[in-house]
């Protein structure tokens, strides 16, 4: 008798625990459904590495595990310019292509465990960052300094950032860059290189996403061209309508596909 009280009581719990475990998979899955259709394009999947456009060149990469990265933080209302709203929260790896203002805020670096500002290989947990020493103007450095080109690698993602590229590259300069699954690349001109010259590097890396950066919005308002002079260059453009978008393998398109992301900030 007591057995089989004992018995009917583990039926019992077993059904409670299968409720609650078919609950919690329900949820989840509502909650992984509302995640894609906020990132709203259609690279979306199971896994979930994101990335996220901030404003100018700062963009926020989380892993499937949590771990964020931040791409070139800009300081809020820099050279009274940059009317984006000031970048919040924590992260694990701080990476700044270059140290003037508009790619460089010492709040979120403040903010950061880790930070990459040199040319070099390390590794933080999950997170792999490999950076190119490169120069912010075709004149190797003299009329404004040093930039670096960053490769982060995890959740077997190659994810690129160009900071302030000012000058054309080759595949023969930089072989790492090739086929990377994504590459932010600055778009603008007059400071980095122009739309003409960027979508060069695109053909010649060939990313699978590329996603522009450093252009002119209304609240960016140094003397750059909008995002248009290089969309219309380029074959596949997809306006996300959002301004993050989740990563997985199988999603990746075939062809080079640029991803205009609105700026969040
Ligand atoms: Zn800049």
């Amino acid at each position: 008798m007591e057995n089989r009280e004992q018995s009917l009581f583990q039926r019992v719990l077993h059904f409670f625990c299968r409720e609650a475990l078919m609950n919690a998979r329900s949820t989840f899955a509502a909650v992984l459904a509302a995640a894609i259709f906020v990132s709203g394009t259609s690279f979306a999947g199971d896994a979930a590495m994101k990335l996220k456009y901030l404003g100018h060149a700062a963009f926020e990469l989380t892993t499937a595990a949590g771990a964020k990265i931040v791409f070139d933080p800009y300081t809020a209302g820099a050279f009274e310019t940059l009317a984006c709203d000031a970048i919040r929260g924590d992260f694990d790896v701080a990476i700044t292509s270059h140290d003037h203002a508009d790619h460089t805020c010492e709040e979120v670096l403040a903010r950061s465990k880790n930070k990459v500002s040199k040319a070099g290989k390390a590794t933080f947990g999950v997170v792999v960052v490999e950076s190119f020493a490169t120069f912010h103007d075709d004149a190797k450095g003299k009329k404004r300094g040093a930039n670096l080109v960053s490769i982060v690698e995890a959740d077997g993602f190659r994810v690129a950032h160009l900071g302030d590229l000012g000058h054309p590259i080759t595949a023969k300069e930089l072989p790492k860059l090739v086929g990377v699954d994504v590459m932010m690349i600055p778009v603008g001109g007059y400071y980095t290189i122009d739309a003409a010259a960027a979508a060069a590097i695109v053909k010649e890396f060939a990313p699978k996403i590329v996603v522009p950066m450093h252009y002119k919005t209304s609240k960016v308002d140094f003397p750059i061209a909008p995002v248009d002079s290089f969309t219309k260059l380029m074959k596949t453009v997809e306006k996300a309508g959002a301004s993050e978008i989740v990563l997985t393998k199988e999603k990746l398109p075939a062809r080079t596909t640029v991803v205009v992301l609105d700026p969040a900030n």
